[in-house]
């Protein structure tokens, strides 16, 4: 039986465990959280295509994570006019549709997953190094411990240390320029029952939606040409993030000011990144998945979902494929040119959420016609309806 590290014990680490056990493959998930953290963070789309991935391994997040459907999404101009609705995916033949649910309570439903199923999480291991040895891999921690095993998986995230180890000159993670804020909020506005809310704000780009308990979990993406530093950010208190962002939404809808008013807890906000794509995916025996190796920004809602079917298709590959090279060298053919895709494509959105002000009037214009072609199905099937058979052998010859 091979025995797989797996560096990272996020929403890809995790999946990734679960799947090679289902391939007959014993791994150990290597943390560097010295606890179970579950990430602070806001919420996620976990799009119908990575849903169809976690049932291809028996798992299932959308009530153990409190997820709830969010089939359609509406966008709105700043000044309130309807620019049109899109499909948040394609529902799967049971008709499952996307959900939305918070980042930590989808990492906690993973992990005890994970744990239930008598994988091994180890925390407090922050990879420092490894070294490809005649047997395998040996990772060394920044605790001064080490491990071997035959294969090592980096799934360490969108700063990967596997992947600069893997690649010394692998490129830096792009600033989109965009800074993402957001929180939770309570007020009596009446539910968004099955629908996302979008507002092209004048200045910014605002999302919402509004649950049924009254709970409203929005994010506004802020324009910044200039990166910030991620100290600059954090030094940011939330009453003065409420004071910008109502500046900022000032023009905009009302009802945009008062969820910011009305915002309970701390305000969030990170810088936005994504990896358009990576010249080395695996070399020996370690290869690198999800963020580590192609993070998307989260315009598409896509990045989970890419991470969970990354897992997935490689723990078929190593489950199919005569040995480790055929096994990573099919998994960057079935994966690579889906993944950047899907980066591409995001970063299109992205990019749209922050334009000037003569481009801003000709995408109010132009935005009720996009939105049309984009309500056809058939637009975004192939992100949507890519399916994993579990049983189905991958494809691992690749000519
Ligand atoms: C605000 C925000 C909103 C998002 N919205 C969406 C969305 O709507 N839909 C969507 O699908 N995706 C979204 N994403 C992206 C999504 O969260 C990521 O794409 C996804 O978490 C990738 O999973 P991963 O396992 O590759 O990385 P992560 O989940 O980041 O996990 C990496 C893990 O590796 C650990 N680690 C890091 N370095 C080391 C080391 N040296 N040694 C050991 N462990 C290490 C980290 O602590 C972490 O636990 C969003 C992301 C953010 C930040």
């Amino acid at each position: 039986m091979k025995k797989a590290l797996i560096i990272g014990g996020g929403i890809g680490g995790t999946t990734m465990a679960m799947a090679l056990q289902r391939a007959g493959v014993e791994s150990r998930i290597f943390e560097a959280y010295d606890r179970p953290a579950d990430y602070p963070g806001l919420f996620l789309n976990i799009a119908s295509n990575g849903l169809d991935a976690l049932r291809a391994i028996d798992v299932e997040v959308v009530d153990r994570a409190d997820g709830f459907p969010i089939p359609r999404m509406v966008m709105w101009s700043g000044t309130g006019k309807r620019l049109g609705q899109v499909a948040n995916g394609t529902p799967l033949p049971d008709g499952t549709v996307s959900v939305c649910v918070r980042r930590g309570a989808l990492q906690k439903a993973l992990r005890e997953q994970a744990l239930d199923r008598g994988i091994d999480i180890e925390y407090g291991k922050r990879l420092e190094d490894y070294e490809v040895t005649a047997d395998g891999v040996v990772a060394r921690f920044t605790d001064g411990t080490h491990a071997t095993g035959e294969i090592l998986i980096g799934a360490d995230g969108i700063n990967s240390r596997t992947r600069r180890i893997l690649d010394p000159d692998s490129a830096k993670p792009r600033f989109t320029g965009l800074v993402s804020v957001g929180g939770y909020s309570r007020t009596n506005l009446a539910p968004t029952t099955d629908t996302q809310h979008f507002v092209f704000g004048k200045q910014a780009f605002f999302g919402y939606l509004i649950r049924e308990s009254g709970d409203i979990y929005w994010f506004a993406n802020l324009h910044r040409p200039d990166e910030p530093t991620r100290g600059e950010l954090a030094a940011i208190p939330t009453e003065q993030w409420r004071r910008q962002l109502r500046d900022l939404f000032a023009d905009d809808l009302p009802l945009i000011s008062q969820i910011i008013t009305t915002s309970v807890g701390d305000i969030g906000a990170h810088l936005v990144h994504d990896i358009p794509t990576s010249p080395v995916w695996h070399r020996g025996s370690v290869v690198l998945i999800g963020d580590a190796v192609h993070a998307t920004s989260p315009s598409a809602g896509q990045g989970a979902a890419m991470a969970i079917e990354d897992a997935v298709i490689l723990a078929k590959c190593l489950r199919d494929a005569p040995d480790i090279n055929a096994a990573f060298t099919a998994y960057e053919h079935l994966r690579r040119p889906r993944v950047e895709k899907v980066v591409a494509y995001s970063k299109t959105l992205s990019d749209s959420k922050a334009p000037g002000p003569v481009a801003r009037v000709f995408r109010d214009l132009m935005m009720p016609i996009a939105l049309k072609l984009f309500a056809n199905p058939k637009s975004h099937a192939w992100m949507y309806t890519h399916h994993i058979d579990w049983n189905e052998k991958a494809v691992t010859k690749v000519a």
